[in-house]
């Protein structure tokens, strides 16, 4: 069993990296990737614990981009050694972003009547302060009854509170993944076509066109007929596949490590496979 999509509380898990190497385990997982957003701490404080304790740990990331107009995750593994230098301070550009919105953020709610400072946002996580972050902060202060309610009243994509942060083109973050010796996956490919299924493949492949390497058939939001569906994109377009639960911890209380809902099940290949291609 492996997991190749996880979150600790470096970004919007509640997992801490040294509790998640040791919760892998427990569940059986023969290799974890840890995938948190826009930052790689929770992978540089795990990997050191994960040899120790014998678990085979990758390197990975989700970052957030802009697709004609609408936001994006992929996510980017690096097989064999930790990313470098040199796509973590592309990263900076990427977390100054989100700092800048989070300070738009706390004026937008001060607009709405809701009293919160940046700072009870990021007692929750300062490093990798996001919307979940904001989202638990309102509840804490009563302004919403759930981190759902949160997100609906004030955060939501629809919702009055909303504050985009500025996010890489798809095309910007491939090209600098891969220029890096990292391998982009479209995370949850799902999503892609929500809006529209017609559109699903066609976009598919122009990612391709843009260089993209992997798509994520394996995901606990997906049906059989997702998975059997996104493999088939994998072979038309010569894409890797990668698999992961997105377990978030107590932030998505239904989603298990490495089985996601119970019934997901990420065939060990597909990591052979991406050691292989990079
Ligand atoms: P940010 O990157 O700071 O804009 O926050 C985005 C994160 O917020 C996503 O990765 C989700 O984990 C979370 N999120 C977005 N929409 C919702 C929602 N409706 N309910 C709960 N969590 C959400
Ligand atoms: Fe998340
Ligand atoms: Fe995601
Ligand atoms: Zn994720």
């Amino acid at each position: 069993m492996i997991d190749l999509h996880t979150h600790t509380d470096e970004s919007d898990g509640t997992t801490s990296p040294g509790d998640l190497v040791q919760e892998a385990l427990q569940a059986g997982l023969e290799a974890l990737a840890i995938t948190d957003h826009d930052t790689f701490a929770g992978y540089d404080e795990a990997a050191p614990l994960a040899r120790e304790a014998g678990l085979e740990l990758l390197c990975g990331i989700e970052l957030s981009t802009d697709f004609h107009g609408r936001t994006v995750h992929l996510l980017a593994y690096w097989p064999e050694e930790s990313a470098g230098a040199a796509f973590r301070s592309w990263l900076d550009d990427v977390i100054a972003a989100r700092f800048e919105r989070n300070r738009l953020q706390v004026a937008r709610l001060r607009e709405l009547g809701v009293n919160l400072s940046l700072e009870d946002a990021q007692a929750y996580n300062p490093r990798m302060t996001g919307r979940p972050h904001f989202a638990r902060a309102l509840v804490a202060k009563g302004y919403a009854g759930s981190i759902d309610q949160a997100f609906r009243l004030y955060l939501g994509e629809s919702a009055p509170g909303y504050v985009p942060r500025r996010t890489p083109p798809i095309s910007e973050a491939i090209r600098t993944i891969v220029a890096n010796g990292g391998i982009p996956s479209l995370a949850h490919p799902i999503r892609l076509g929500q809006r529209n299924a017609g559109e699903e493949k066609r976009w598919v492949d122009e990612l391709v066109g843009n260089g993209l390497r992997a798509i994520e058939a394996y995901h606990s939001d997906h049906s059989p007929a997702d998975i059997e569906r996104f493999s088939r994109y994998a072979k038309q377009f010569h894409l890797l596949t990668t698999g992961g639960s997105d377990f978030h911890g107590e932030n998505k209380p239904d989603i298990q490590l490495g089985v996601g809902r119970g019934n997901l099940h990420i065939p060990r290949e597909l990591l052979d496979h991406l050691r292989h291609a990079s």
